[in-house]
């Protein structure tokens, strides 16, 4: 491969095209391996990005785009539609928490993002409350890369300080504390029902990512939190905005994050694992009270139409996937990640340079004391056979949930060995 026109040409994420960190050729990927062109295959901990759920090179998810296909690529959905969409959506709407009833297809995850404030927005206007604009966001939050994305991620800690002066400016809470399986203390949620209170005229949404933070620190916070937001939501007449991008379809144990809750969001956002990592989709659901809202306002329609909304093959490969999951025993094999994460990582809490150490679900987080040489520790993991990318302070892995008892302990024990080294 010419890798030295990549390294010259192409933007890879996050990246410097003057000092880029290495990137590795990868030819194929089969099961839990990705093979670079060298021949070595990897265990991918990463499950490209929290999507790829049943590996790779699934035979139902393969059959499931051949036969689409055959059939159709790709069609307009603007005054079209198509049984794939259908079937997609009806599966959402069944499986999602209570009430989200109503489906929009978007292209991405941040997109799907963009559309959760749109509506909220448009939902306000239409009850002739234009005031009501403002979201409140968390403290070490992540939503996307795009604009109105961005605008809601932590603007201190967060990826895109640098934007801060072109971005809306927001109200942000403290992130937080209590961790997974405590019950919320008063103090916990304090600021944030100040703020609800303070602010109620202004603010359309609180928008979160339910019970983990993900790229802004993967941090497990308590179900018992989410509740309260959410009655202060109803509370004080906000909408609640649940981002499970990263953790829908299983990752954190519940088939939602907001299940740990019991916690029906306004509006909620999926991506990610939708397609189980095969083609870009994503989709933001909302109750049918701000369907009817936004559709009772003074546009009646809502705004938004990206050109491969509902593509076809997506959503036939996104069936495919839901299907697969849903017969499978994955909340078990969830459940094994996670007890056999929580006991093989556990050494690393007696290592020097290990803050901390935490598994939810298919989640297993390495918080260091220092933030890591990315290139360096990659590199010793790929040594060990292993890939995955630390990131800051963190080395987290979530592995695609068919990962055999073996491979994990492979990773896990290349965690160790390359962690614990670090004083
Ligand atoms: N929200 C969350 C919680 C995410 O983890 C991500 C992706 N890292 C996004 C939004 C943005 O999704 P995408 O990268 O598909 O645009």
């Amino acid at each position: 491969m010419d890798l030295e026109f990549d390294r010259k040409h192409i933007w890879h994420p996050y990246a410097s095209l003057f000092n880029p960190p290495p990137v590795y050729p990868v030819v194929r990927a089969e099961g839990v391996r990705i093979f670079l062109e060298d021949g070595r295959g990897l265990i991918d901990g990463m499950s490209s990005w929290w999507s790829a759920l049943h590996g790779y090179n699934v035979p139902e998810l393969n059959r499931a785009l051949r036969a689409q296909m055959e059939q159709m690529s790709h069609v307009m959905f603007g005054g079209l539609t198509h049984e794939p969409a259908i079937a997609l959506c009806r599966k959402l709407v069944e499986i999602t928490p209570p009430g989200l009833n109503r489906v929009f297809l978007a292209d991405s995850g941040s997109v799907s993002v963009e559309v959760a404030i749109k509506m909220a927005l448009q939902f306000w206007h239409a009850q002739g409350k234009p005031g009501k604009h403002k979201l409140l966001a968390l403290r070490n939050g992540y939503h996307g890369d795009t604009f109105g994305a961005m605008a809601t991620c932590d603007p201190v800690t967060g990826m895109h300080h640098l934007f801060a002066g072109q971005l809306v400016q927001h109200l942000f809470a403290p992130a937080p504390q209590t961790s997974f399986g405590q019950p919320c203390p008063d103090g916990d949620i304090g600021e944030l029902a100040q703020l609800v209170a303070q602010h109620r005229e202004q603010l359309a949404a609180v928008i979160l990512e339910p019970i983990v933070q993900g790229a802004g620190g993967m941090r497990f916070y308590s179900a018992d939190y989410l509740r309260r937001v959410k009655a202060l939501c109803d509370e004080y007449d906000l909408l609640l905005i649940a981002d499970e991008i990263a953790t829908g379809f299983g990752r954190s144990g519940q088939l939602f994050a907001c299940d740990h809750a019991a916690v029906s969001p306004d509006i909620l956002t999926l991506g990610k694992a939708l397609t189980g990592g095969t083609l870009t989709l994503a989709a933001t659901l909302c109750s049918d009270r701000i369907a009817q809202g936004i559709c009772s306002g003074e546009a009646g329609v809502f705004m938004h139409g990206p050109t491969f909304m509902g593509n076809p093959l997506a959503c036939a490969v996104a069936n495919a996937s839901i299907d697969l999951l849903l017969s499978s025993p994955w909340q078990h094999r969830v459940e094994s990640i996670e007890a056999q994460l929580k006991e093989q990582l556990a050494p690393l809490e007696q290592a020097g340079g290990v803050a901390d150490v935490r598994a939810l679900g298919a989640i297993g987080v390495v918080q260091m004391r220092e933030p890591v040489p990315m290139a360096s520790l990659q590199a010793a993991l790929i040594e060990r056979g292993v890939w995955l990318r630390p990131f800051g302070k963190l080395v987290y892995t979530m592995p695609p949930y068919i990962i055999s008892e073996a491979d994990l302990t492979q990773l896990t024990a290349a965690m160790v060995d390359v962690l614990g080294e670090i004083d």
